[in-house]
Order: structure tokens, then sequence, then C-alpha cells
């Protein structure tokens, strides 16, 4: 399974064979992990049968709620934790909403249909942006940064990745913190994919699947 993906993903990404792009997952073993990918590339798809819930964040919560694996939770309350770090850290606050664009939805990879996506198992999640709310009244906001960011604002992946303006830099600088602290992390996301990415110009896509794969 892990071959016939590493074959696949290598083929689509000659240019990526320079880096060492793909690696066995680390940080222990996963629900998933010994459920077969493999599907007909025709016809109706069958999805594997697993147990999926309705999760609306417990950290930060999600602009609409996310259809999961039950074992992703868990991945989703430690990526809360370090949006919520990040946030504070660049920011002074969380931000008050995660939004994204999708979680779970039973469809084959759009280039590799004998292969089910990690949304057909529940497995994965399209972060698009974040939105902050105001800061507290008694609370400082990190030096640098301009005042109007007392009030509420949003960072997107779409616009802010590369930030033009320039004077929105701030926002590269908190989306780059948080896939620097992502990717650091064993225990939460295996693949961590952005706009460098085919197709991925306005999300990030982050699942756990039984293959490491970073293209940022
Ligand atoms: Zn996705």
């Amino acid at each position: 399974m892990l071959a016939r993906l590493a074959l696949a993903f290598a083929v689509a990404l000659p240019s990526l064979l320079a880096a060492p792009a793909l690696a066995a997952p680390d940080g222990g073993s996963y629900g998933l992990d010994d459920i077969s990918r493999a599907v007909a590339p025709r016809g109706k798809l069958v999805c594997p049968d697993v147990p999926l819930t309705t999760y609306r964040g417990d950290v930060v919560r999600y602009q609409t709620p996310a259809r999961v694996y039950t074992g992703f939770v868990e991945r989703l309350r430690r990526f809360e934790a370090v949006v919520a770090e990040v946030g504070t850290r660049i920011y002074g606050r969380a931000p008050r909403k995660i939004r994204h664009l999708g979680t779970y939805n039973c469809r084959r990879i759009g280039r590799y249909p004998d292969l089910v996506s990690e949304h057909g198992v529940g497995n994965g999640i399209d972060i698009a942006g974040f939105e902050f709310g105001p800061l507290a009244r008694d609370a400082a906001l990190p030096d640098g940064l301009p005042k109007a960011l007392r009030r509420g604002f949003s960072v997107s992946v779409l616009k802010d990745w590369d930030p033009d303006p320039a004077a929105q830099a701030h926002k590269a600088r908190f989306l780059r913190a948080l896939t620097d602290a992502l990717v650091a992390r064993d225990d939460i996301f295996r693949v961590l994919l952005g706009p460098a990415y085919p197709g991925h110009k306005n999300h990030f896509h982050f699942d756990c699947a039984p293959y490491r794969l970073v293209v940022l």
C-alpha cells in the first residue's frame, strides 16, 4: 500500500523527487492504518465503512461542523491547541473560528481513481482560514502590530499565504508559524499540503494517511 501510494505521488510530482517528501509515518500507529484505500477506478464508489462523528471544535470552534472519523477528533483537538498557541504568540489571542472547506466526502483521489481520498474515510480536513475576534480590553497587542488589529480580522490561505499588500505580512507570518509548528509535530497530521501543491491555492489539506507527505 505504502509503495503504491509513494509511486502515485512520485509520478505526479517529479520535481519533488529531489526532496525527501515521502517517508514512512512516525508518531505511532493510527486507527485507519490497516484500512485499504484501494477501490474500483470506475462505477459507483463504495467507501470503507469507518465510524464517523460530527465535531465542532473544543479548543477553537469550526465555523461549520466537521464530519470526521472518530479517531481523527483527537488529532483535530491537538491541531486547535497549536492554532491557539500560534494565534496567541502572533496576535495576542486565539482565533474565534477556524474556517474549513470540507471533511468527510466519499470520493476518489482525482488523479488516482483506484484510490479513495482520505476525505472518503473522514480522515482529512481542508482549512481555508481563521477568524479572529477583537482583542480583550485589558490585553496587550504584541509589539510591532498595527493598532487596527485590536479589532477583529480574518486570515485566509488564498489571500495571505503570499501576502499582498506587504502591509499584511503578519498574516503570512501567522500561517507559516502555524504550518512550521504542525510539521514539527509527529502526533497530529502526516500529510500537509498547501498552495505549492496543485489544486491547493485556497486551502491547506491536512490528513492522517498511512504515509508522510509535506508540500506547502
Ligand atoms: Zn483535502
